[in-house]
This record gives C-alpha cells, structure tokens and sequence, in this order.
C-alpha cells in the first residue's frame, strides 16, 4: 500500500510558530478531517533547518513565476542538492530560462510543493485538497498563511 499525507506548510520556509498557535492549527486541521483513523496520523513538526516537502509522484512538471516557461528536471535537482549541501541558508536560484532570481520555494509546482522549518502532516488523511475556506481558517489559527501539498509516495 502507497502511503498518502495531507500537509500544510507556512508560505515563508524560515517561519516557525510557537507551540500555542502551532496547537491551535492542529485542533483546526483535526476537525477538517474526516474519522478517528484520520486524526491520529495528524502530526505537527519542527524542524532546526529549512526542508523540502516533497509531492511525491505527484510532481509532473515545475514552471518559472517569472516567464512560465518550464524548468528542465536536472537544473531544479542540481539546484535543491546544491542549496541542500549548503543547509539551505538560502532558497534563491537563477532560472536559466530568463536569467533572473528566485526562489525555490516560489517556482510553479505543478503539484504544489514547498520548503518549511515547520509542517503538520496528516498521514492518510482519508480525504482530498482542503477548501479555500479551510485553509483560511487554518491561517487564522496558525497566523501565517499556509500552502499545501498532497504527497503520494
Ligand atoms: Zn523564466
């Protein structure tokens, strides 16, 4: 059996919560979710430096905020391992494609996908995508807004 998480993300990688915001989200995102099996695969997690969220087999192509053209899988590999042996101290990257700067964490991810020092993760969550509306109200728990990101591995 492949496994499935629903996760949430800050929409800043380097932002983390404290435990109290942290907790509300979660009572929040549990209510969204479906039974009891679902609730108790909900985790949330810090993490010291930035990691990547990765969508899994979810991920079919990835896309330049700035041009829209498609970035070439090898360029985006070299660039998240070279930053990855850095530590991540930083997510910018020159896309070839118009020579300009930005962000790993903001090219097009077709499937959503992301960097984050903090994630609550729902490992099978027994349910899809949440609503706009769900996940405005995960923001207000959380303060900060969220980005998130289906994982199929
Ligand atoms: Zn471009």
């Amino acid at each position: 059996m492949s496994d499935n998480y629903l996760t949430v993300i800050p929409t800043d990688p380097y932002w983390q919560p404290g435990r109290d915001a942290a907790d509300r989200a979660a009572a929040a995102l549990s209510r969204m979710l479906p039974d009891d099996d679902a609730r108790r695969g909900l985790e949330a997690k810090w993490n010291d430096g930035v990691e990547m969220v990765w969508c899994g087999s979810n991920l079919e192509r990835i896309l330049c905020p700035r041009c829209g053209a498609e970035c070439a899988p090898d360029w985006w590999a070299e660039s998240v391992s070279q930053r990855y042996d850095e530590g991540f101290p930083t997510l910018v990257v020159t896309v070839p494609c118009c020579d300009g700067e930005t962000s790993l964490n903001e090219l097009a991810y077709d499937w959503p996908m992301g960097f984050a020092r903090f994630r609550i993760e729902v490992l099978y969550p027994n349910r899809s995508w949440l609503t706009d509306e769900e996940l405005a109200t995960l923001t207000d728990a959380l303060g900060h807004p969220l980005r998130q990101i289906l994982i199929h591995i």
